[in-house]
């Protein structure tokens, strides 16, 4: 295993942070208010009752490491902590790990970065280039819809401000730095933290922090035993306290077979016979490279009908690049080709706003992939606002849906929408296609917890809907013999 040194010496938390944490008391432990040099609290900041918003912070007198920035997404309980001051001074933060590039564990970042971190963001190198894309937009994003919810009124803040700005961003990006899977990388003296390939999108990472007091392994998003376009996950060694996602804690997915994804078929040939277009909201990173991979195999079986098939998310286009980049082939199923795993005739590009806006009302049946995948923002409330109301034209779910977001809402049955500061009527069809999921269902949850060598001596579900959570406590409890509860939000536990 190569040691490699990221920071000469240990930086200290000052005397004016110091001051500054009488300010966060009631988040933060004993032993960091006290500054004991020993002892190490972990902080579950965000991702613990709740999918979104990742944020987990290991300190100790000396050092402070942050593992993912995510921003909270869906409830509105949670995302009003995203304005929130941060738990401590970003300025005292040492480092960031990242484990993987969606905006609910990268996208707080900015924010941090606006409020005095100035630290090294360490991530692998498919990570940073689609961390930069995922960043980027959601500065755009951000500056655009506080400009239209100032002139539509239906903004809670006065004025409506954005999370954050592009310069914001371009700060952040300046600090990342590249790490490789598998090498340990010295954070301060007495830590070190290592990334193993989690198999959830292209450069996702469960990572293994060591401190001084105990070693903590964080299972970031991880992927199911296999992923339609990525190779599978790999076993991280095992630690003393293990963090382990929950989305699926209580689910188990579909057995996949040769007529897999047949729902979604059978929804394209009669929404095409009744001449309307199918909208599929998707994550523009991963998810839409998984639908376009789907798609390609459904056509060449001849099991859809060949329809035109746009893709309306520069993002989600940028992304496709990263993918398709034969630096990260290595990352994809040994099987795929990086230049060609997405292979429809059909396909069309859809970059600017102009042609964003035609497709509003597709002249002839079509299939329309735009972001966000939980309709929270982006372009895809567009397309949901013009086909929602028409029962030619289906909606296809691609995965989980967050409370709260309008994904969701679709998702229970919803028969109105709130998009714009207006209600819009729903009568497409809508159909949920889990087998879309790139998240591991509870079975698989429990192998990889059953997997780690050594066995932690206690685990924190965490990345869940708290019946999630708690549910895959309990079968990890009843089933593995490990200990195990759900973490909640703001709690600090001493390692
Ligand atoms: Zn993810």
């Amino acid at each position: 295993m190569r040691l490699c040194v990221t920071r000469k010496g240990v930086k200290g938390v000052s005397a004016i942070d110091r001051a500054d944490l009488a300010n966060f008391g009631p988040i933060l432990g004993a032993g960091v208010q006290a500054g004991v040099m020993d002892a190490v609290e972990l902080s579950f900041l965000g991702g613990a009752g709740t999918v979104t918003g990742s944020k987990y912070l290991l300190g100790s007198g000396t050092t402070r490491v942050l593992i993912d920035a995510g921003v909270f997404q869906g409830e509105k309980q949670f995302r009003l902590l995203n304005w929130e001051p941060f738990a401590v001074p970003p300025r005292s933060i040492d480092t960031v790990l990242i484990t993987h590039a969606h905006t609910d564990h990268v996208g707080y970042l900015p924010a941090l970065v606006r409020d005095g971190f100035a630290g090294e963001v360490l991530a692998t190198e498919a990570t940073v280039e689609l961390a930069e894309i995922v960043l980027r937009d959601a500065a755009f994003l951000a500056e655009r819809d506080a400009a239209h919810a100032a002139e539509g009124g239906y903004s809670k803040h006065h004025p409506p401000l954005p999370l954050f700005n592009i310069g914001d961003v371009e700060r952040a990006l300046k600090l990342f730095r590249i790490v490789e899977f598998e090498v340990d990388y010295e954070l301060a003296e007495g830590w070190t933290a290592r990334w193993t390939r989690a198999g959830h999108i292209l450069g996702a990472a469960s990572i293994r922090v060591q401190t001084p007091a105990a070693s903590v392994l964080f299972s970031g998003d991880l992927g199911r035993a296999t992923h339609p376009v990525l190779r599978a996950r790999e076993i991280p060694e095992g630690a003393d306290v293990v963090l382990v996602e929950s989305t699926y804690g209580d689910r188990e997915h579909f057995e996949t077979s040769a007529r897999a994804h047949e729902p979604l078929a059978e929804l394209i040939r009669h929404t095409a016979r009744r001449g309307g277009s199918v909208l599929i909201p998707a994550f523009a990173v991963d998810r839409t490279e998984v639908v376009l991979q789907t798609l390609t195999e459904l056509l060449h079986a001849g099991r859809i009908p060949a329809l035109p098939v746009f893709v309306n998310s520069p993002m989600a286009l940028a992304a496709l690049g990263v993918y398709r980049d034969p630096r990260f082939s290595d990352e994809l199923r040994p099987d795929l080709d990086a230049g060609s795993f997405v292979d429809l005739p059909q396909l069309r590009e859809v970059r600017s706003t102009e042609d964003s806006i035609k497709l509003n009302n597709p002249k002839v049946p079509s299939i329309i992939i735009s972001s966000s995948g939980m309709a929270t923002g982006g372009r895809v409330l567009h397309h949901l606002e013009h086909l929602l109301p028409d029962d030619r034209n289906a909606v296809v779910l691609t995965g989980y849906q967050a409370i709260g977001t309008r994904g969701r809402a679709l998702a229970d049955g919803a028969t109105h929408l709130k998009m714009h500061g207006r209600q819009v009527p729903v009568r497409a069809e809508i159909l949920i296609d889990e087998e879309f999921s790139v998240h591991a269902d509870a079975s698989e949850l429990l192998d990889w917890l059953a997997a780690l060598s050594p066995a932690p001596r206690q685990v924190y579900t965490v990345h869940g809907d708290p019946r999630s959570a708690v549910a895959l406590a309990a079968a990890a409890t009843a089933r593995l013999n490990l200990t195990a509860v759900a973490a909640s939000h703001g709690q600090t536990v001493s390692l």
